[in-house]
């Protein structure tokens, strides 16, 4: 299990059930961006591109995602934005430090970007959404 350094962007239709570690899959139809925890761990993230979540860039070449990504949820707890296809690491977070930005994401909503991925349910909803409509449109085209 190895920190990974860089990523490379690939723009999908739709988030693959199976994702490469590396690769952060920017999917417009469904505004979301979809990678495997840069930690090496394995988890997949979703990010939902909204106004007060998280937005891509792209400059042609490389891709940056803000906010930057906590994965609190998983027992890596790994904390890093993603700039221009390189992984900057930030430092991990104590359970302290972590709650208190919760409170900030709480209220920094409607104002300010989130500081931190903090998964909910309706995340994970919508990936299956996009999964299962993705599936139900190679079922149509055989
Ligand atoms: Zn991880």
């Amino acid at each position: 299990m190895s920190k990974l350094q860089r990523v490379r962007h690939e723009f999908v239709d739709s988030i693959p059930e199976h994702m490469d570690e590396g690769v952060v899959y920017v999917c417009i139809p469904f505004a979301m961006v979809g990678h495997k925890c840069c930690c090496g761990c394995g988890n997949e993230v979703f990010t939902p591109l909204a106004p007060h979540r998280w937005r891509v860039t792209y400059d042609g070449e490389t891709v940056s995602l803000a906010d930057s990504i906590g994965n609190w949820s998983f027992p890596c707890q790994s904390h890093y934005w993603i700039i221009e296809n390189e992984v900057r690491w930030s430092g991990k977070w104590t359970r302290q430090q972590i709650e208190s930005g919760r409170t900030r994401t709480r209220d920094l909503i409607g104002a300010s970007a989130s500081p931190a991925f903090v998964p909910k349910p309706d995340d994970t909803k919508r990936s299956l959404i996009a999964r299962l409509l993705r599936r139900a449109g190679r079922d149509r085209s055989s």
